[in-house]
């Protein structure tokens, strides 16, 4: 795990770790066997564990390794490695199998998240000096509102039947999120239309991942109707760090405290006003950060299927009044070093 490697170990080497193995699967089996069970901690903090899903058919293996619904249903899959873009009854069937599937536990589905890393060239033929700066995300969406409207169109018809919200991603200024939160209510509308039904109201969100969006959580809380953050972007643009980039991986990591104070400033001020915040990035499945992100009093952690059982049974472990002394301790680190080091050594 520590990623080192010892050549030509003695046998008392090898004993030890044959014994962290055994140990190691012993606590896996664990896990998986309580994976069904609900996470909270040991004094009562519930916190919801769900999964980040590519594609409808992942839904199952989500439920499966014990997914209370998904977090994050990246759309990207409808879309890419073809010439023309999907039409709206090919993504309301996708939509809607995810959401059959988790049999009643919630989706939350992204809106189509291209450019940066992901080209679409049927979409945006340019290419960008820095696509990552870009026309990314909800940019390029927005640019074509037709086309976004129609997987608006179809996302409402999935939440028609099931409890599916929406969610932008890249959102960087209040406008942007004014104006797709528009389409959205102008494809409710059209939906509602065409087949007279449809929830009272549907959960639409934004992804928080460019720290200009933090800085404003203020004022996005009074409107959105939850947050989900992106630690692998938000990670990427705090620290100016591209996150494929292995020049400056040491750079774009996610426990660097400056990332933890971005995450703390949107938990307080969406508590504030009711709303939940989720973490759908990487940093929600590795283990040694769940102590530290329910310390700061996030509400969902959206991860991996795989990466299910052990974070649940990490929750159950814990003390939620202790997790919130490690995380406004590990805050202050100087270093995201030093922040993995005081969380080893708290839990
Ligand atoms: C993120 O940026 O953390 C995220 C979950 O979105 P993606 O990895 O799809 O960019
Ligand atoms: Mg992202």
């Amino acid at each position: 795990d520590a990623g080192r490697v010892w050549p030509d170990p003695d046998s008392g080497l090898t004993a030890e770790y044959a014994g962290r193995m055994e140990a190691t699967r012993l606590a896996r089996d664990q896990a998986r066997a309580a994976a069904a069970a609900p996470a909270a901690t040991r004094d009562g903090r519930r916190v919801l564990v769900v999964a980040n899903i590519g594609s409808p058919a992942e839904a199952r293996a989500a439920v499966g390794a014990g997914a209370e619904g998904v977090g994050l249903f990246r759309t990207e899959f409808l879309f890419l490695n073809r010439r023309t873009p999907p039409d709206e009854a090919e993504q309301v069937a996708a939509y809607r199998t995810a959401a059959e599937t988790l049999e009643g536990r919630p989706l939350i589905i992204r809106t189509l998240d291209v450019g940066g890393d992901k080209p679409l060239a049927y979409l945006d033929p340019a290419a960008e000096a820095n696509p990552f700066l870009g026309r990314r995300g909800i940019r390029v969406c927005l640019d074509q509102p037709a086309f976004f409207k129609t997987q608006l169109r179809a996302m409402v018809q999935a939440a028609a039947d099931f409890p599916v919200k929406i969610m932008f991603p890249m959102i960087a200024t209040l406008a942007e999120w004014r104006t797709a939160h528009e389409i959205l209510k102008q494809a409710q509308a059209e939906v509602e239309r065409r087949i007279g039904r449809l929830p009272r109201k549907i959960g639409a969100g934004i992804m928080v991942e460019v720290p200009a969006a933090a800085l404003r959580a203020l004022r996005f809380a009074a409107e959105v109707d939850f947050f989900s953050i992106g630690t692998n972007d938000l990670t990427q643009y705090t620290l100016a760090a591209e996150r494929g980039n292995p020049h400056v991986a040491r750079l774009a990591d996610a426990f660097d405290p400056a990332v933890l104070k971005l995450i703390q400033m949107i938990v307080e001020v969406a508590h504030a006003h009711g709303k939940t915040v989720g973490v759908c990035g990487e940093l929600a499945g590795d283990p040694l950060a769940v102590p530290l992100l329910v310390g700061l009093g996030v509400d969902e952690l959206s991860m991996t299927a795989s990466a299910i059982p052990e974070a649940k049974q990490t929750i159950r472990s814990l003390d939620y009044a202790a997790a919130r002394r490690l995380a406004a301790r590990a805050m202050n680190m100087d270093t995201p070093e030093d922040v993995r080091g005081c969380i080893r050594q708290q839990t």
